[in-house]
């Protein structure tokens, strides 16, 4: 196994399904017309966007029907953070006599960084703390949501930690203000069941290369009846929502993606998290002072967040790409800052446990015997680590 690429890293992107690539295939060289043109040729790629449209519906629980064409509930857009900060630009100019953002102290940056643009511009942005379980503090929640505030962004399942928050409380809270709700289910979509109609959520973010389908392209669904105005104006393309000739192949690749988690989803949520408990398991048993982080009642299935103490989290993942394993430290996105994670700071871990700390997140592509591989390396790398650790004395 030791020439292998062990890949444990798939909350920072998944490989592309075959059949998600053989379905785009055809895009590039054959089918390459513009599907905005008049022509037959260019029609015929418009109408494959409106079928990965309703493949996208489909996973998100979206209603459509094609007499009133319900599936213009779906946007597609370059990238999950572009979905995100979408959403928040719509609720602004919808709502726009208020002048306030709720959101978590645990959103991805794609959320919190556009957040701080915002109060550049004069809105207000309040952060909503959570335990150190990552549950968010309903309370406050509850009293920070006022006539004032136009969105709640909080998402659906954490990157880090893989942390499930109660979305259709949350948007429940906002709804009874006159405020909107986004939810960013970039890590969620595909893994989890994603209902937009009973969760009554009215903007929902995901993104292509979360799920098996290429980087460069994600979606925003839309609740019907909201106006919506584009964050990237251009041309007329996804009924003036989002300018910009579209990426078809990418488009294509999505709603496949789309199609093949919603009809593996139930088999696929088992087989995760089999694989995560029992690889936790055996890192329990095997490895004194770790704890896992999240709620562990409710997680993301293939997400493990673990902690050894007294250690750093990049010596570790030097020593894990000795054997080809690859996972990550905190966010993807924070990897090569030396400080925890604004997720594990959020949720009070204290910093010796915090620095220590190990994203292992799965996907179907994923076998047992790597993550059994993975954790008979584990004990011997992290005993060698403690003893040169200044911090390290045994209890
Ligand atoms: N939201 C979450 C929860 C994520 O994990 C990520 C990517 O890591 C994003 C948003 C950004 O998605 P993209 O890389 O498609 O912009």
């Amino acid at each position: 196994m030791n020439n292998q690429i062990i890949y444990l890293d798939n909350n920072a992107t998944t490989q592309v399904a075959p059949e998600v690539f053989e379905a785009m295939k055809p895009y590039f060289c054959e089918k390459f017309g513009n599907p905005s043109s008049i022509h037959r040729f260019g029609g015929s790629v418009a109408a494959d966007i409106e079928n990965a449209r309703r493949q996208v519906a489909s996973l998100l629980g979206a209603t459509y029907r094609d007499s009133d064409n319900c599936a213009t509930e779906i946007i597609f857009t370059s990238c999950g953070t572009e979905s995100d900060n979408a959403a928040i630009n719509a609720a602004l100019h919808a709502l726009p006599e208020r002048k306030k953002i709720v959101t978590t102290a645990v959103e991805h940056p794609a959320v919190l960084h556009y957040c701080e643009e915002l109060t550049r511009q004069g809105f207000t942005v309040e952060k909503i703390g959570v335990d150190n379980c990552g549950r968010l503090d309903m309370q406050a929640l509850k009293k920070a949501v006022d006539s004032n505030t136009a969105i709640v962004s909080a998402m659906w399942g954490n990157n880090e930690t893989g942390t499930i928050f109660p979305v259709k409380e949350i948007a429940a809270v906002a709804h009874a203000a006159g405020a909107y709700f986004h939810t960013d289910a970039v890590q969620a979509a595909g893994k989890v069941k994603i209902d937009v109609v009973d969760t009554a959520v009215d903007f929902l973010s995901i993104s292509g290369h979360k799920l098996h389908a290429p980087k460069g392209v994600g979606a925003l669904y839309v609740r019907r009846g909201i106006i919506f105005d584009p964050l990237i104006c251009g041309g007329h393309q996804e009924r003036g929502r989002r300018g910009g000739t579209e990426n078809v192949a990418s488009i294509i690749g999505l709603g496949k993606a789309c199609e093949i988690s919603a009809a593996n989803l139930d088999e696929e949520y088992a087989y995760l998290k089999n694989l995560r408990d029992n690889f936790e398991q055996k890192l329990l048993a095997s490895i004194p002072r770790i704890r896992i982080n999240g709620d562990l009642e409710n997680r993301l299935p293939g997400t493990s967040s673990v902690s050894f103490e007294c250690i750093e989290g990049e010596s570790i993942l030097m020593l894990l790409d000795v054997f080809g394993i690859c996972a990550s430290s905190g966010s993807a996105c924070t990897t090569g800052s030396l400080e925890p994670s604004h997720v594990l700071r959020a949720m009070g871990i204290p910093y010796s446990a915090a620095h220590g700390t190990i994203r292992f997140s799965l996907s179907r592509c994923n076998t047992a015997e790597e993550l059994d591989f993975t954790a008979g390396k584990l004990p011997a790398i992290i005993a060698r680590l403690r003893e040169i650790s200044p911090y390290w004395e045994e209890k």
